[in-house]
């Protein structure tokens, strides 16, 4: 796959130690055309298989990605400087989304809807070739979230990862292809956003982009789509809060909340970095928060202690730092010295409800706390921000629980906990945080055409 690339190249670099650890081939808009002609024929025998062939190999490439799960981890330590438990979570991630994927090829079933003087049937194609934009903040999974489905629902796939992190996504294209994939069936082309990204979205033989970003970029996206009325599911940014009645475990819910958004270093889309706490237990819950952000572990990813690696890159590091000015009161952990991307943990009190440290997404282990009055107060503050991706809600009365679940405009919300993402229940934003859903019992619709056919018996 490489050899075809005759242009510039990336460096792969070790965030945590600054060291360039690999050079990838950069692909071109050419590159993008001859992969995409390859994806066409391959995806046309892959949709001629039969079902359960297709089902079988892609069980085979779940299994393989399970005999190299510790190498894929290993890798994801060093080119995105995750926590070596985490990057075992996500690579594990990869299998299971697989073998799920895997499962529903031969249930993908259409429906049959009652007509006078004949039958109707709806049948589901696959839609072709798919292009899966990826993130650099969660390289493996978010690729498996878009290459699962669609390869399980007869598509073909090219793969363009992030500039900083393309070493897991090529070795899962070697993976695939080792345990049976036609060839040129799941490709990965790596290279610019604006080149790369942009061509796979231009081109007139991708049929879906999938991409996983920056709200800002997929604006882009959306719109360049709309000329072709391609395809396009979005998964963008967030700013989920993390809300905390005076009737909650207050204890629980403020050792819950460093990880909550210092996960990844903060460099996740449902990081909960707004955190508002109902004014009578507001001082008690920070009382209790200033010991767990200042005892996180941060240091050395491959370190099983570790708690929290460096941010991807120095640019990232920039951006996180402009919006903590040096006198914001707040709460403040550790961070090493020396090369890499290091950032403390860091919470922000005293910030005014719109600042934008409160409303932007920092993408960072920097979260804001700020106080509110009441149930009516919670979900306005909830609500206000352009974003709907994820949110907690901790109280102990029910009913309270499922108005505000309600109430808040968000894709993901989780009661007396932080969860988010579970690739058996769909996922996806509200407002600007994307469009269109991914994971769970419907993730293969979402890579076909339903079309309908009527079947006269008058004749
Ligand atoms: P980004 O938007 O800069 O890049 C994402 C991907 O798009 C990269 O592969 C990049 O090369 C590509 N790209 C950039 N410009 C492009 C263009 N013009 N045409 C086509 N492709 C292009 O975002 P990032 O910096 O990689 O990731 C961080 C952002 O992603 C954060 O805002 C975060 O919230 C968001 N994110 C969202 C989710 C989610 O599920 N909602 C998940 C992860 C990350």
């Amino acid at each position: 796959m490489s050899d075809a690339y005759d242009l510039t190249e990336h460096q792969v670099l070790n965030p945590a130690t600054e060291e360039v650890i690999a050079t990838v081939p950069a692909a071109t808009a050419a590159d993008v055309d001859a992969a995409v002609a390859r994806a066409a024929r391959a995806q046309a025998k892959w949709a001629a298989l039969a079902p359960a062939d297709r089902a079988r190999l892609l069980r085979r490439f779940a299994a393989a990605v399970d005999d190299h799960l510790e190498e894929l981890a290993q890798l994801e330590v060093r080119e995105a400087g995750h926590t070596v438990g985490n990057a075992r979570w996500e690579a594990g991630n990869v299998r299971d989304l697989l073998d799920y994927a895997a499962g529903g090829v031969e249930r993908l079933t259409g429906r049959q809807i009652p007509v006078a003087g004949g039958l109707d049937i709806t049948i589901l194609e696959p839609l072709g070739v798919v292009g899966v934009i990826a993130p650099w903040n969660f390289p493996m999974p978010i690729a498996a979230w878009g290459t699962a489905p669609a390869l399980a629902a007869g598509n073909a796939v090219i793969l363009k990862p992030a500039e900083t992190t393309p070493l897991t996504a090529l070795r899962l294209a070697e993976l695939a292809l080792a345990a049976g994939l036609p060839e040129h069936l799941f490709q990965v082309l790596p290279g610019a956003g604006a080149v790369a990204g942009d061509a796979l979205v231009e081109h007139p033989g991708v049929a879906k982009i999938v991409f996983t970003g920056s709200t800002r970029v997929g604006k882009q996206i959306m719109a360049k789509c709309a000329q072709r009325v391609k395809r396009v599911t979005l998964e963008l940014g967030g700013k989920s809060a993390n809300l905390v009645f005076a009737d909650a475990d207050v204890e629980a819910a403020a050792a819950a909340a460093p990880m909550s958004f210092l996960d990844n270093s903060g460099q996740d889309c449902c990081a909960r970095t707004r955190i508002l706490v109902q004014r009578p237990v507001y001082d008690r819950f920070l009382e209790l928060l200033a010991p767990g952000i200042e005892s996180v572990v941060v240091g050395d990813p491959a370190d099983e202690k570790t708690q929290m690696g460096p941010l991807i890159s120095r640019t990232q590091l920039e951006r996180v730092r402009a919006y903590v000015p040096g006198d914001l009161p707040g709460i403040r952990g550790t961070a090493p010295e020396g090369p890499g991307f290091w950032f403390a943990p860091t919470v922000v009190t005293g910030a005014a409800p719109d600042a934008p440290v409160a409303v932007e997404e920092v993408f960072g282990p920097v979260a804001v706390v700020l106080p509110f009055d009441d149930e009516a107060d919670a979900v306005r503050l909830a609500n206000a921000t352009e974003y709907g991706l994820s949110g907690s809600i901790w109280t102990r009365d029910v009913g309270r629980a499922l108005r505000v679940s309600g109430a808040v405009a968000a894709g993901n919300l989780s009661v007396n906990s932080h969860s988010s993402v579970r690739y058996w229940t769909p996922f996806g934003g509200y407002k600007q945080s994307g469009l269109g859903r991914e994971l769970g019992p419907d993730a293969l619709a979402a890579f076909t055409e339903t079309k309908n056919v009527f079947i006269s018996t008058e004749a």
